[in-house]
């Protein structure tokens, strides 16, 4: 193995979406040596890989990351290529030490640091942030596999539009944000009918009226109300991460009015076809599985997960292993810790709290 480095860095960030990027801000300020590894050749890929017709759903006004408002109209809601664009100019921007093409592929204890390995490159830094992001691994059910051969399958991740599809009915599994509307454009195409059972949903109707009145509020609750500081935020926070997200743009009343049938959940397979609670059989020619996600932690060989692969840490930080922290995950410390309005509030704390190295110290603690 050879080392890039022999020097040791002051801090690691592995992934560069836009929590490595806000945080990489945040410790720019503090003039600290540090890299953020990405496994793209650009910044934004996460938001460009995602399906074609995706916009955010929250407003340009809460998008921007510390320091760099969103451009344009506040009202407007980005699409994922222009959120892309944003993050590609944000590194230009605060020349930001973005580092393409490494796939980080182990991290271990290194005496008093880190050992960051991918491949036959590696890095030693006294601090390490996982920034990796929530959607790494796309979930779907072991029985998928049961499905007869001549179904068109994807996972949401790899949904890019309805061209993908064979012609003939489409059955999307799962009743989250990304089912609801994928669902709704390739209704324009196909027979749609949607599985699942929704998380609740925005009680009014998305758009420009709603990021003027209703979204400020909806922000709030996140920011300040929803959060691990607070008995409701506690009590709330292990749904965030078991459940459907509430529908927000694309609700049961917009699935009604595509023609959109919302079925029971599926429960399995029959003679290769999907089936579901209460035992219907469905007749399709296409599922796309908008199950949602899980992490991989695999590759990270310091005591920082419990036994069901739960992140031991508060706030971001790893108590039990010094030096070692957590950005960007679901409900770190409030509602919107995994989206934009809530990472650089988060990403400014975890600055706060990565140690200062005695040369920069007094440089750093000025800049927060
Ligand atoms: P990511 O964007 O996933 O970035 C992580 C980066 O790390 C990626 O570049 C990845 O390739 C890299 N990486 C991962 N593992 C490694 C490794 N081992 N080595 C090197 N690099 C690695 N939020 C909002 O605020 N508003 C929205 O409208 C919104 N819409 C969403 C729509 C969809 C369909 C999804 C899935 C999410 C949406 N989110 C939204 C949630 C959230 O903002 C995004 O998921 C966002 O991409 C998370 O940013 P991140 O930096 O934490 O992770």
């Amino acid at each position: 193995m050879t080392t890039n480095q022999d020097a040791v860095l002051d801090t690691v960030i592995i992934g560069g979406g836009q929590s490595g990027l806000a945080l990489g801000y945040w410790l720019a300020r503090q003039h600290r040596e540090f890299l953020i590894l990405d496994e793209n050749e650009r910044a934004g890929e996460s938001w460009r890989q995602r399906w074609d017709s995706l916009r955010l759903f929250t407003p340009a006004k809460y998008d921007g990351l510390p320091g760099a408002p969103f451009p344009g109209d506040p009202l407007n809601f980005p699409t994922k290529d222009e959120l892309a664009d944003y993050l590609e100019d944000y590194v230009r921007r605060f020349d930001l030490p973005w580092t393409p093409g490494v796939r980080v592929d182990g991290l271990a204890s290194d005496g008093d640091g880190f050992l960051v390995s991918a491949g036959e490159k590696s890095w030693r830094s006294k601090n390490v942030v996982i920034a990796t992001g929530g959607y790494r691994v796309p979930k779907r059910p072991a029985f998928a596999t049961e499905l007869e051969a001549g179904i068109v399958q994807l996972h949401s991740q790899d949904y890019r539009n309805p061209a993908q599809l064979r012609p003939g009915p489409v059955l999307v599994v799962g009743l989250g944000n990304s089912g609801a509307e994928i669902a709704v454009e390739v209704s324009r195409s196909h027979q749609t009918t949607v599985a699942g059972k929704p998380g609740g949903e925005l009680p009014v109707r998305h758009g420009r009226a709603a990021a003027r009145f209703v979204l400020p509020v909806v922000r709030f609750l996140g920011l300040h109300v929803l959060t691990l500081n607070t008995p409701i935020g506690r009590k709330v926070a292990p749904e965030f991460t078991s459940k459907a997200a509430p529908l927000i743009r694309t609700r049961t009343k917009e699935l009604r009015a595509a023609g959109i049938e919302v079925l029971p959940r599926v429960s399995g397979v029959r003679d290769g076809l999907p089936v579901l609670d209460g035992g219907q059989v469905v007749e399709c020619a296409n599922v796309i599985w908008c199950t949602g996600y899980r992490d991989d932690y695999s590759w990270i060989h310091v005591p920082a997960l419990d036994q069901d692969g739960g992140l031991l840490q508060k706030r971001g930080v790893v108590d039990a292993v010094p030096g070692f922290f957590f950005l960007g995950q679901e409900f770190l410390f409030a509602a919107v810790s995994a989206t934009l309005p809530g990472v650089g509030r988060d990403a400014r704390y975890l600055a706060s709290r990565i140690p200062v190295p005695h040369v920069t110290s007094a440089r750093a603690s000025a800049s927060l």
